[in-house]
């Protein structure tokens, strides 16, 4: 057997294009443009590129993109002191500060003092309580674009068996909450979990979000699951020149291709799909924000 490839470059794209649909129809319609802020604070090169990549995609749908670059040792004060503004300004739906922050700063404190109602990573307690009560929240955007991903392949999830390995408060246990709610049987794995293998045969879906490169080879996958790789970890690649690197998935890709069902790439599989979503989870804020009906197909 040889796994369908679900192509999250080409579906991100997709997405994208919905959400600029959406945000033309905004601007003729209502005269409202979404718009997203992104706080960084401190030079972390890949910070950097993360946020340079969000506000490029930003403005290509149409939205209205803020960029606040702050200074590493920016007082939590100062940092509080612009998401206040953020908070109340109107022309701003959407607000994400680029995690990590530098280490003086209390991560839980500042991300709890952004607008809920404006918090498009979906990391404020109260979305984090919403999702896990089944009601209407911003939803993580990693997790949702795997929930994207596997609503697009099979349709309905009902009554699959889904095992998800990793139980971080961005990854994992929100896609572990996302399958529940789409009526999966859910199990969470994690570094204590006792003969891992046997519990991932189980699975019909397997969402790897470890952070351990290509830890999960073919021989622990059911044949026919769906496998989506969130994992992203750079490995030296001697082989393509001194210094280079490469990409690899928490999965390891050629044995599990043989055996899968489905299965998603690294790069070209989850990671398209987080940006997407963080476009889509702004549309989505914009329009709860104005009274206006969301978007389908872009929500959890
Ligand atoms: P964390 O380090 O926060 O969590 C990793 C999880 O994996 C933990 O729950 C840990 O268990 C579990 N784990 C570690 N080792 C094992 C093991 N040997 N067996 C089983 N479980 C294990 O990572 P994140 O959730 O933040 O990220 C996971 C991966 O996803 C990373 O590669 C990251 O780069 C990637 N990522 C990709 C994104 C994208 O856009 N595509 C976005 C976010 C993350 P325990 O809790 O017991 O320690």
């Amino acid at each position: 057997m040889s796994a369908t490839v679900i192509d999250g470059k080409a579906f991100a794209a997709k997405v994208r294009g919905q959400v600029a649909e959406h945000v033309t129809r905004l601007k003729d319609k209502h005269e409202i443009t979404p718009g997203l802020a992104v706080v960084l604070v401190g030079e972390d090169p890949a910070s950097q590129v993360y946020v340079r990549s969000k506000g490029k995609m930003t403005v290509e749908v149409g939205m209205k993109s803020v960029e606040h670059k702050l200074d590493a040792d920016t007082s939590e004060a100062d940092l509080l002191a612009v998401i206040d503004k953020l908070n109340n300004d109107a022309s701003i739906h959407g607000i994400l500060v680029q995690l990590p922050l530098p280490g003086h700063l209390n991560e839980d404190l500042v991300i709890n003092s952004i607008d809920p109602a404006k918090d498009v990573d979906g990391f404020h307690i109260s979305n984090v309580g919403l999702l896990g009560t089944g009601q209407k929240s911003m939803v993580p955007c990693t997790p949702l674009g795997c929930l994207m991903m596997l609503r697009d392949h099979h349709g309905s999830l009902s009554g699959m068996d889904a095992v998800v390995i990793g139980r971080s408060n961005i990854v994992g246990k929100p896609m572990a909450q996302l399958l529940l709610g789409d009526s999966c049987t859910v199990t969470i794995a994690h570094s204590r979990t006792k003969d891992l293998p046997e519990v991932v045969k189980r699975a019909d879906i397997v969402v790897a979000a470890v952070g351990r490169p290509e830890m999960v080879p073919g021989d622990w996958i059911k044949p026919g699951a769906t496998v989506i790789d969130v994992g992203i970890n750079r490995l030296d690649a001697p082989e393509k020149g001194e210094g280079k690197t490469r990409l690899v998935g928490d999965v390891e890709y050629d044995s599990c291709a043989a055996v899968a069902g489905a299965i998603s790439p690294v790069p070209g599989g989850v990671g398209p799909m987080t940006i997407a979503c963080l476009l889509a989870n702004t549309l989505t804020a914009c329009c709860r924000a104005n009274g206006l009906e969301e978007p389908a197909g872009l929500t959890a």
